[in-house]
């Protein structure tokens, strides 16, 4: 795959271990070290919701509690079909976690200094113990390890689980995928138990920073400080841009405010540039959380300024008339979300407008490609400017928490997309979290789910499996 993002830049200070922006860190003065992730690469922040998701899954899969612990971790979606998250924490990828779509659970895939934290801090499943010699040959040669070379293992494995390899000290030597159950181990006496999926080098070598915060919060001052000239470069610049380009071209400007993270972060930068001399829309879609609801009136209050409510058809009225919306049938976000603020921009300009956005290039790949100046396709009036384009979720924030942002409270309830709060371009794992987070409001779009359903002879799986989320797959299953 092709890639048009330039670097990915995640860094990491070992020492202090917070995540670094630029080179060095500014508080202890050591390198940067480069983190190996995965593109995209645009890792989110995890807040105490995060870490305390991710150590359940770890302590249901591995028996042990509390693995992570007053220290940041960042997480990273990956490609792909799946819905699955790289956990970053002290400078590097330690565990992966995915929604497994069968068995509508998250599940924990190991890196080797994972399972080196796991077996440190007392793991009790998922554990195999083999014999020396097979150590010896695997760190040479990758592979799999055959039933005789194993000495013991728990009786908790089953077909397809990450397992941790440990030699016969009980020191983490692999980690692996099991190719069959404990059960079937127990009846064979030779053949291939576990596929090596990583294993230690001949160094024998593991390391894993200790270095801990008494709570989230500290760490993260320690972070904003380690990378403080950096994200102050950054804000020069944006500013900078914010500024020419208005000049420049001499417009009126407006900021339309989403509730997220990168629009609070450009319409703080604007507020910097331009004063408080330009409109801030926010479009209600009718799909919004009372968080967000909630965010616009902070906002307001924390910069005293005067946020405009536009507001689109009833999106509940509608799909009556247009039916489910879908990833390839996507009415609402014309209906609901463009078409209010297209209205506004022709009623009250006369000409054209100066629109920043918080759109930035790592967000997709889809998005690399955007000039930061361009005149909007669907609101041809509109010209929107991109003053964080060059910025990654880390940069972001890192800049809302120097500024004491008041960000939007779903952040810090694992949420990543503030959007509306149903939709089709929602994953599984996604959806999974509304259902058990905001029960109501997945209520109230199962009950409307169903009424299609039954309507258009659409079985359970339209519903359960999230297959109401494709108009045009349904029909070709259905013709085939
Ligand atoms: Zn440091």
């Amino acid at each position: 795959m092709k890639t048009y993002l330039g670097k990915i830049h995640l860094k990491w200070c070992k020492n202090c271990n917070v995540p670094l922006l630029g080179n060095k860190c500014e508080v202890c003065g050591s390198k940067a070290e480069k983190v190996k992730i995965t593109p995209p690469g645009d890792p989110r922040l995890g807040f105490e919701y995060d870490i305390k998701f991710v150590n359940s899954i770890l302590e249901e899969t591995f028996g042990v509690k509390n693995i992570i612990g007053g220290k940041i971790i960042l997480l990273n979606k990956l490609p792909g079909n799946e819905e699955s998250y790289e956990v970053i924490l002290d400078g590097e990828v330690k565990y992966i976690i995915y929604f497994d779509e069968n068995e509508e659970k998250w599940k924990p895939k190991l890196k080797l200094s994972g399972a080196f934290d796991l077996m440190e801090k007392g793991a009790r499943k998922k554990i195999i113990k083999i014999k020396q010699d097979v150590v010896d040959i695997l760190k040479n040669k990758k592979g799999c390890i055959l039933r005789p070379g194993i000495i013991e293992y728990t009786d908790d494995i089953n077909e397809k689980d990450d397992v941790i390899i440990v030699d016969e000290n009980e020191n983490v030597v692999g980690v692996g995928l099991a190719i069959i159950s404990s059960k079937k181990i127990d009846e064979i006496s030779k053949g291939k138990v576990i596929k090596v999926r990583s294993f230690i080098g001949k160094d024998n070598k593991i390391f894993s920073p200790k270095r801990s915060y008494k709570s989230l919060n500290e760490a993260f001052k320690v972070m904003v400080e380690a990378n403080e000239g950096v994200i102050s470069t950054y804000e020069r610049n944006s500013i900078g841009f914010i500024r020419n380009i208005s000049q420049k071209l001499n417009k009126p400007v407006i900021v339309a405010f989403s509730g997220g993270k990168d629009s609070l972060t450009t319409l703080i930068l604007a507020i910097k540039a331009l004063e408080k001399n330009f409109d801030v829309v926010f479009v209600d879609t009718g799909l919004e959380f009372e968080e967000t609801l909630k965010n616009v009136e902070e906002v307001e209050k924390e910069y005293g300024i005067k946020i405009t409510r536009l507001k689109g058809e009833n999106f509940w009225e509608k799909i009556k008339e247009y039916g489910i919306p879908a990833r390839d049938y996507r009415w609402c976000s014309d209906v609901c979300k463009l078409n209010p603020l297209k209205t506004f921009i022709e009623e009250k300009y006369k000409e054209d407008v100066l629109s920043f956005v918080g759109i930035r290039k790592y967000e997709s790949f889809n998005r690399a490609h955007k000039k930061v100046v361009y005149r909007n396709t669907y609101i041809k009036r509109q010209i929107n400017a991109l003053p964080i384009f060059h910025w990654s979720s880390l940069h972001v924030w890192i800049y809302l928490l120097r500024e004491k942002a008041p960000y939007n409270k779903l952040y810090e309830k694992g949420f990543d997309r503030i959007g509306c709060f149903i939709c089709p371009a929602m994953e599984m794992g996604e959806i999974n979290k509304i259902k058990k987070e905001f029960k109501d409001l997945w209520d109230k779009w199962e009950s409307v789910l169903r009424e299609y359903a039954e309507k258009h002879g659409l079985g359970e799986d339209w519903i359960k499996k999230g297959l109401w989320r494709w108009k045009h797959k349904i029909q070709e299953e259905k013709a085939s």
